[in-house]
């Protein structure tokens, strides 16, 4: 979508200058608070928590310790000698496959765990898709000592058993999701109705940058550690900043984490890169900037995937981590501005970018990542020689289901 109702330049330059989110929560046009006014005093002292406490240096201390001994950061910087060669550019990763529990979700986890035990909060409530967020929530939990509850659709416990046994063996409960799709989206529903029951006491982990605000902006804040770091290193390391940075696009949260130090840095390209699934039609695919329209999806004016009724549709991607019909605003801003390029990448691409850097590099991607390594293998082909930054999102072992049933079947 082009948008030439928006002022793209302005709202660049207000992006730039740390202008958003505003005073209400919104990023340019999109973002802010549309949720019942019983959950209006739990998402206002969130957000009077994150003020307080947030970039406190003792908070930031504790934060940091936890990245360091914990989940060991800072992750590294790969160069791909042999993927390089493969696709005719230079191929950086930053390694979030590296992260404690295989992906970049733990960054957040802990951070909003650390902010609950500061609010004293007496119990955690999460939401999970495919049980990576649920995981890394339980994990944070137990490292900081709170129980720990995790709302998943019906649909996804049986899908993703085994991260229903590990949030289990984490110590965390699972509670199943039986009405609306029994999926994401359910789940997430679900566990804003649990904190409306018991606000004082209960802290909700949202698992990537979407909802209502404070949390596009806290989960943005928390995940940003990624394109520090890796911006640092690639002057350090590489020589210099990448040509293009690329990631890929669920809910928002590791591509905002990696884009928000290279916003400013004119030279640098951006490209975000969603599930194009099957195709382009309706229910094809999770392409929600690519194909969606602006809208409200749980508590956030965003681009979704909706029919002309505004009837949300379902999503279809060989990833189930990029599942989701909705989008955290301060993409739609990023988009807006005209300062990321959003595309797709189709379920057999992704499939065959999940082979190209298991053979040539020993690293087995998620498949969510491999969508961006479907856009690093794209821009190449534009721009050989040129030098790429891919934000490598997860590891890939979770994957083993699928990839049985798919690569290893010789199915494609
Ligand atoms: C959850 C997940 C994603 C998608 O979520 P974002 O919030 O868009 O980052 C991407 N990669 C991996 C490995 C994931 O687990």
């Amino acid at each position: 979508m082009t948008a030439p109702q928006f002022d793209s330049e302005r709202l660049l330059a207000d992006s730039i200058a740390g202008k958003f989110p505003d005073a209400q929560g919104r990023f340019g046009p999109f973002g802010g608070r549309y949720v019942p006014e019983t959950l209006i005093p739990a998402l206002e002292r969130l957000e009077e928590g994150i003020r307080k406490h947030l970039h406190a240096s003792d908070f930031q201390a504790e934060y940091k310790q936890q990245l360091k001994s914990w989940i060991g950061r800072p992750t590294a910087l790969t160069y791909c000698a042999r993927l390089s060669e493969r696709w005719g550019a230079k191929i950086w990763l930053k390694r979030e496959d590296l992260a404690h529990t295989g992906a970049h979700k733990i960054n957040n986890a802990i951070g909003q765990a650390l902010l609950a035990k500061r609010l004293g909060a007496k119990r955690i409530i999460a939401e999970t898709g495919a049980g990576q967020h649920g995981v890394a929530s339980a994990a944070a939990c137990a490292r900081v000592g709170l129980p720990c509850v995790v709302y998943m659709g019906s649909v996804d416990m049986e899908r993703q058993a085994p991260n229903v046994g590990r949030m289990r063996l984490l110590g965390a409960e699972v509670i199943p999701v039986t009405n609306g799709d029994k999926t994401l989206r359910a789940a997430i529903d679900e566990a804003l109705r649990a904190w409306v029951s018991d606000p004082l006491d209960t802290f909700y982990i949202i698992g990537s940058a979407v909802g209502p605000h404070p949390f596009p902006y806290l989960v943005r804040e928390l995940q940003a550690v990624i394109g520090r770091e890796a911006r640092t290193q690639m002057l350090e390391e590489a020589g210099g900043l990448p040509d293009v940075l690329i990631a890929c696009v669920g809910g928002g949260s590791n591509s905002i984490g990696a884009f928000h130090a290279f916003v400013p840095e004119k030279s640098v390209a951006i490209i975000g890169v969603e599930a194009g699934g099957r195709g382009k039609g309706l229910g094809d695919n999770a392409a929600t900037l690519s194909y969606g329209s602006p809208g409200v999806l749980q508590g956030s004016f965003s681009m979704l995937l909706q029919d002309q009724d505004g009837q949300i549709q379902e999503t279809h991607s060989v990833s189930a981590g990029l599942d989701y019909p909705g989008v955290g605003p301060e993409h739609a801003l990023l988009l807006a501005a005209g300062r990321v390029r959003y595309q797709s990448a189709s379920d057999e691409d992704a499939l065959e970018a999940v082979k190209a850097l298991s053979e040539t590099e020993g690293i087995l991607p998620a498949l969510e990542s491999a969508h961006a390594l479907v856009g690093a293998k794209q821009w190449a082909q534009k721009n050989p020689g040129g030098r790429i930054l891919v934000c490598l999102s997860g590891r890939g072992d979770k994957d083993m289901p699928t990839l049985q049933s798919t690569l290893l079947a010789g199915a494609r």
